[in-house]
């Protein structure tokens, strides 16, 4: 564009640059998207301003009805979105339409920036995102040579008008003084993309995406001006009434998402709090779902007013992958933000939510346990939260819960696994790690395994929490392998016989005392105790952490947040079975062993931190004993 205007010229952030680019060169072949992503930022400014009016009244009053209005024009080859919502001002042009600010947007410039990283993502190529994530306002230039948004904020004087082809920068100027409220939005037409200046063919667009709108929108062509969806907000139509796609698609513009709902929960309470819940959890999680200044949750309304995406009280946050929208009769409408937080009402109407959507997912994971998986898999994580936040919840969301397992493939019930308990086994056993698959192999699961017990293998940093509060399931209590003294003496072993020390191992245990102490004494600053394991078949030793010690994932969890500083302490236990420390029993019992055992003492110490998944604290000693030790064995 050139520069004749007496406008401001400004570049777009980086981030914009790539994102146009690829929107600008894509040949995706349902760029008709552009025109949902256009009226659902028409719709959301129509709901700000109703919002704001509540509170100045003025805003509104100029031109009360709220509406969308869509201009056709094949002979300009120009299509236009207009809307008397609350409008931008000079700097919120800029910054809403210049940077990444949009929620889809960014998450499609995050998953662009990560594409560029692996050359083997790359191949998925750029118009598989524009699909997956929707690029907000700049869709427009899928379709468009040059966009044109003319806007005056509800209750400003000035109007401005913002212009751009989409490639590197726009331009601001002020326009006429008697711009009408909100916003409007011109797109001159790309030669192959002049279809969008056909009112039918705009006319079939607006009807797929945005039949749910719940304001009016219009149609503005051949001089007629015609309302062509039903303007009734989709919540408060019957649900018979609604179809899968027009859930689907209001989904989409109230979520800001892409995907399918995975599921959909429509009701109306008429009790003694009347409101209207249309929720839904989404298949995909979403980017930000970890992220503490996410929004985007569940939209507060009151009579068809939106009031707020933000109210605390109305979801916890174990179930912030909800979306949707609550309709309250029984809020005031002038309710302020900060007042809700603690309001009676809303905490009712939360009450009664979580209530619903509890006993949906149990519906859910009876009827159908493979799609509850895959919900699992996503959200589980986060609904996990709850078994520690929510006491009162607690025993239904274990029974929600799914693990994975040293004994079977795929999720575990707490159901499934104390159906499988030994005779004998009084407890629930669970691991806590990163990784299942590692945990898999820990020695810390030996003894278990040569017993056929089952063991939980919990790899989500949320399991340290809650599995420090919560203590049992239906009266079993929770007990980390990791934790205290094991003793599984009461179990039948695979062979069906309980354990009854041979005399060889009672023998081997008495003799383990010499070393015992030697090597408490060589690890005298590095570990709580030394003591015979009952929990190792095969492995040499292990560390474990004395009960009502703090695990040490947990311990490791803190530190490296600073909220823990010092060292957790924890026990080192050896297994007398094993070769290595039954002749190191031997040579303790004899004189002149103080070396050799020192030298073992830290190196068994330093082979259980590695097992961990830590470092030895002085590796240059790790590697001087290890060589010693290894010239040794050979010479
Ligand atoms: P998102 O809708 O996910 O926030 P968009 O790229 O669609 O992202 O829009 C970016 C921002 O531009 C919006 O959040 C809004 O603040 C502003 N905006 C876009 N269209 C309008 C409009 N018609 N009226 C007022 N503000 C708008
Ligand atoms: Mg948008």
């Amino acid at each position: 564009m050139a520069d004749t205007s007496t406008g401001e010229r400004h570049e777009f952030q980086a981030e914009v640059s790539r994102v146009l680019d690829i929107v600008v060169n894509s040949l995706y072949s349902k760029r008709e998207v552009f025109l949902r992503e256009l009226i659902s930022n028409a719709s959301d400014a129509c709901d700000k301003l109703r919002y704001e009016a509540q509170i100045n009244g003025s805003l509104l009053a100029e031109d009360p009805d709220l509406k969308i209005t869509i201009t056709p024009d094949q002979k300009a080859k120009t299509l236009t979105v207009t809307d008397n919502g609350i409008g931008m001002s000079h700097d919120e042009l800029i910054e809403n339409l210049g940077t990444i600010a949009g929620s889809g947007t960014a998450r499609f410039a995050e998953q662009l920036a990560e594409a560029e990283k692996d050359k083997s993502k790359k191949e998925k190529s750029d118009v598989n995102l524009i699909g997956q994530f929707g690029v907000g306002f700049y869709a427009a230039f899928m379709v468009s040579d040059s966009v044109t948004v003319v806007s005056r904020k509800a209750g400003d004087d000035k109007a401005w008008r913002w212009t751009s082809d989409g490639r590197g920068s726009f331009e601001i100027e002020e326009a006429p003084a008697d711009t009408p409220r909100g916003t409007s939005i011109e797109m001159k037409l790309k030669k192959d993309a002049k279809e969008f200046s056909e009112p039918l063919r705009v006319q079939t667009v607006i009807k797929t995406y945005s039949d749910h709108v719940g304001l009016p929108v219009w149609i503005n062509a051949d001089g007629k001006s015609e309302q062509i969806n039903e303007a009734a907000a989709l919540w408060q139509r019957p649900k018979s009434e609604i179809s899968a796609d027009q859930y689907t698609e209001f989904y989409r513009h109230t979520a800001h998402a892409f995907d399918e709902p995975w599921l959909t929960l429509h009701n109306r309470a008429e009790g003694v709090i009347a409101y209207t819940s249309l929720l839904f959890i989404p298949e995909q999680a979403p980017f930000d779902l970890f992220d503490p200044a996410r929004r985007h949750g569940v939209k507060l309304y009151v009579r068809k007013v939106f009031i707020t995406d933000e109210c605390e009280g109305l979801v916890p946050s174990w179930l912030r992958f909800l979306k949707g929208v609550v309709d309250s009769e029984d809020l005031p409408l002038n309710v302020s933000r900060e007042v809700l937080q603690n309001n009676p009402v809303v905490a009712k109407i939360s009450k009664a939510l979580i209530k619903r959507v509890l006993n949906e997912l149990k519906k859910k994971a009876e009827k159908d346990a493979e799609g509850y998986a895959a919900f699992w898999g996503t959200f589980g994580q986060v609904l996990k939260e709850g078994i520690y936040e929510d006491q009162e919840r607690r025993d239904e969301l274990l029974k929600l819960a799914r693990f994975k397992s040293t004994e079977a493939e795929g999720w575990v019930s707490l159901e499934d696994y104390v159906g499988r308990m030994k005779d004998g086994q009084e407890s629930i056993y669970l691991l806590t790690g990163d990784k299942a698959e590692t945990m898999k192999t820990s020695p810390m699961l030996e003894a278990f395994r040569a017993k056929g017990v089952e063991v939980l293998l919990l790899d989500d940093p949320v399991d340290e929490f809650w599995t420090m509060s919560a203590d049992a399931y239906e009266e079993k209590p929770f007990t980390s392998v990791s934790r205290g003294d094991i003793d599984l003496s009461a179990i039948a072993g695979k062979d069906g016989k309980k354990d009854e020390k041979s005399e060889d191992e009672d023998q081997a245990s008495e003799g383990l005392a010499p070393l015992v102490a030697m090597l408490k004494l060589a690890l005298e600053n590095q570990v709580k105790d030394v003591r015979e394991s009952k929990r190792l078949t095969d492995s040499a030793c292990c560390l474990v952490v004395d009960e009502g010690d703090m695990n040490m994932r947990l311990q490791k969890m803190l530190k490296a947040t600073g909220q823990l500083g010092m060292e957790g302490e924890r026990i080192l236990e050896i297994n007398a079975k094993h070769p290595l420390i039954a002749s190191l029993a031997d040579k303790a019992k004899g004189d002149g062993a103080g070396k050799t055992v020192e030298d073992m003492a830290h190196l068994l110490l330093n082979q259980a931190m590695i097992l961990e998944g830590e470092l030895p604290k002085d590796p240059t000693a790790f590697a001087k004993r290890m060589s010693d030790a290894m010239s040794r064995a050979v010479s």
